[in-house]
């Protein structure tokens, strides 16, 4: 479907990382020139890749790998298969990376890498062959010390280890600790696979605490049912929320007196589909968003919050598990409704901050349990929320603005702590 021209520039998400940016960047009163190094991804790499297929066809894939920025530590960020992944949504992504590993203040800097294939028509074995051969290209920029691939839409656990095997075979040494979100017994790290859709528990908490919303009263609709609305649904019903709706591709489920997560992931697995839960009634899925709750949390893909549906919104507070959902130009909707949205940058921090814990482990040859892993990403994802909310009180901007706002002081400082190499 063709989208009219200025529908296509909102839904950019390159475009929609400037908007952000600029407006942070002329709040903080960033010098020029800064902002033009903190703007611009420090390197992007597209490659072609050859890989034969089940049938002995050849086939090319073409792949990117961007790495925003450098300055506080390796890349950090995810690869993710899709037919429409491009450049600008990489780079996008990348950026939103290094911006989401200062909001939580860890130690890395932004990156992201994406395959344009289709995993729902490819084999196994065609989608290993794919990921070697694309780590094989990226030999030279990815590394422990350099730039640390993660999961991110339709690659897993699985893809990791390949990659972690590929990049260890050409260094004729075993290096754990240049992916994360590996399997568990291949140097991954407990709590990981969960981890997204807990830092999103944790941080709703801390919305509904402020607001003086027990969690027993909260209402929560859920959009996407994946790795990180799925977790998060099992983790916010666990902690006493209600989650009254859970939107799908393929339909949504609504239970005024709410749904239990465990019971419709069964039914999915037995099913093939969230629709005709039996502990549920099937609505529209294109009206499920715009139910009365006290929590929204989409967590499925970009740009499902635009300016054409905003205004519909009738959740309390937003807790944004995907990347980019809402648009630049829905934010000011928002905004003037009132919502509380608690960023994508903050939000869905949860994820690499384990991934951040995995790489200290990998590093250290030394594993901690859960209740470690947990308690630390829970102190991170407190405090973190907090130095937002109070940053947006502080300076009288809304929440996304000030993570903006404190990520680009924090990236800016080390740049200029480092200063510029000549
Ligand atoms: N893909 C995830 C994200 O967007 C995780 C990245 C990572 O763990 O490096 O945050």
């Amino acid at each position: 479907m063709q989208l009219p021209r200025a529908l296509e520039r909102e839904f950019n998400p390159w475009l929609a990382a400037e908007a952000r940016f600029n407006e942070a960047a002329t709040l903080l009163g960033l010098d020029e020139g800064l902002q033009k190094v903190l703007k611009s991804p420090a390197m992007e790499m597209t490659v072609h890749i050859p890989v034969q297929m089940d049938d002995g066809r050849l086939e090319v894939f073409t792949g990117y790998r961007v790495q925003h920025s450098l300055a506080r530590g390796p890349a950090k960020g995810g690869i993710r298969f899709a037919p429409d992944v491009t450049l600008d949504e990489v780079r996008a992504l990348s950026s939103w990376m290094t911006w989401k590993c200062a909001v939580v203040n860890i130690p890395f800097g932004g990156g992201k890498g994406g395959v344009i294939c289709d995993p729902a028509i490819l084999s196994q074995s065609e989608l290993e062959r794919i990921t070697r051969r694309y780590t094989a290209e990226l030999i030279d920029v990815i590394g422990p010390e350099r730039d640390v691939p993660a999961p991110d839409m339709n690659t897993n656990d699985q893809t990791m280890a390949w990659i972690m095997d590929t990049y260890s075979m050409h260094k004729r040494t075993t290096v754990t600790a240049v992916v994360t979100g590996k399997p568990l017994n291949l140097g991954g790290s407990r709590g990981r696979v969960e981890a997204t859709g807990r830092g999103c528990m944790i941080v709703t908490l801390q919305a509904l605490r402020k607001f003086h919303i027990e969690p027993s009263q909260a209402k929560v609709v859920v959009q996407g049912f994946g790795n990180v609305g799925g977790k998060a649904a099992r983790l916010m019903h666990k902690a006493g929320m209600k989650i009254i709706a859970v939107i799908e591709f393929d339909g949504a489920v609504y239970n005024a007196n709410g749904i239990d997560p465990d019971a419709l992931e069964k039914h999915r697995r037995e099913t093939g589909s969230i629709t005709h839960f039996p502990g549920a009634e099937s609505i529209d899925k294109n009206e499920a968003m715009f139910l009365p709750c006290d929590v929204l949390v989409p967590a499925a893909k970009e740009n499902v919050i635009d300016s054409r549906n905003a205004h519909k919104l009738q959740a309390r507070i937003i807790c944004e598990g995907a990347n980019g959902p809402t648009t630049a130009e829905a934010d000011k909707i928002l905004n003037e409704k009132g919502i509380f949205v608690i960023p994508d940058i903050l939000a869905n921090a949860g994820g690499v901050t384990v991934s951040y814990f995995e790489w200290v482990q990998d590093r250290q040859g030394y594993f901690w349990n859960e209740q470690l892993v947990n308690g630390r990403l829970e102190e991170i994802m407190v405090n973190s929320f907090k130095d937002v909310v109070d940053y947006a009180e502080r300076h009288s901007v809304h929440n996304r603005t000030a993570a903006y706002m404190l990520a680009l002081d924090r990236v800016a400082f080390a740049i200029k702590l480092r200063g510029i190499y000549a």
